[in-house]
């Protein structure tokens, strides 16, 4: 196994040593993305008057794992939003500045949103499959898209291949899938995504709910899918961004002067063996050997 590099931080005081781990086993990167699937140009989101995050600029990577990092409250699960119009459906919610997906305008108005949530699929924080069975959750979505393929089955099961959950399930199909435990219901939902055939699969916390053997098949199975899909991830957990990103955005909520506001700012991007060994914003450095706040 390659060791990872690590980098090792001390407190003033030295009382405290923490240690991030960043696996380099895997295929270099480049310094920018080969390919760019999302391009965002000062993108500004707000809540009725409330402004949740101001001027994000940032490529996302085709094939390639980018995660958000972040304090709580920095516009994280608003920014991942942004990228499939789930704001749409946020009464107040209003995105500013231009988000290109694949050289097209995202907020275009020839632009059909429930294809755009085809294409770009989203796993959420807490596994939320349907209280229908294991088999019926799989074919919903290629069914209410009009998909006619060759075999419902296979793509049911190909869908739960992908997933990685295939062995597990394949004996108990018509069993309801919330008889799952938590980390197969995520492995589901994860299934239920790949099924429609998208280019880009979005997860907001994907693993927050679940324990840690659950959350490494997941960690797992994202090395896997990043062969086919393009992934962005949100997560608090910083050792899961280094352990599965190519690129690490941090971002950061600060109060405007003469508002009590906090608004979210995207502070660095990087590839991520940068973001977590050598950052160039003394924010990211903070935040990432654990002084932040
Ligand atoms: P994070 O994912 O980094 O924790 P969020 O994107 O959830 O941050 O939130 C960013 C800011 O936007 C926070 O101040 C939050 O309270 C606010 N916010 C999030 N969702 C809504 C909403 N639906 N309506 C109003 N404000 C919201």
């Amino acid at each position: 196994m390659t060791q990872g590099r690590t980098h090792v931080s001390q407190d003033e005081d030295q009382r405290e040593t923490r240690i991030v781990d960043v696996p380099h086993g895997r295929e270099p990167i480049p310094d920018a993305p080969a390919e760019t699937v999302f391009r965002l140009d000062d993108v500004h989101v707000y809540y009725g008057k409330f402004l949740a995050l101001r001027g994000v600029n940032l490529d996302i990577g085709k094939n390639e794992i980018t995660a958000f990092i972040g304090p709580s409250g920095c516009g994280k699960s608003t920014l991942i939003r942004c990228l499939n119009r789930m704001n749409d459906l946020i009464p107040g919610a209003k995105v500013e500045g231009k988000i290109d997906y694949h050289g097209q305008d995202l907020y275009g108005d020839a632009v059909d949103p429930v294809e755009v949530r085809r294409r770009i699929g989203m796993v959420f924080q807490k596994p939320n499959p349907f209280p229908k069975p294991i088999y019926d959750n799989i074919a919903f979505g290629p069914k209410v898209i009009g998909m006619q393929p060759k075999s419902m089955d296979e793509l049911v099961e190909q869908s739960l291949r992908g997933a990685a959950l295939w062995d597990e399930v394949k004996d108990k199909l018509k069993q309801n899938a919330l008889s799952l435990s938590g980390g197969q219901q995520q492995r589901l939902c994860i299934a239920r995504a790949i099924a429609v055939s998208p280019d880009v699969i979005l997860m907001d916390e994907p693993c927050s709910a679940l324990d840690p053997v659950s959350t490494g098949r997941i960690e797992d199975l994202m090395e896997e899918l990043k062969r086919d899909y393009t992934i962005v991830i949100v997560t608090h957990n910083m050792q899961q961004a280094a352990r599965v990103s190519d690129r690490t955005a941090f971002f950061t909520a600060e109060a405007a002067e003469g508002s009590g506001d906090r608004t979210g700012l995207l502070v660095e991007y990087d590839r991520t063996d940068s973001i977590f060994t050598s950052p160039v914003d003394k924010r990211t450095e903070d935040y990432v050997t654990g002084r932040f706040g």
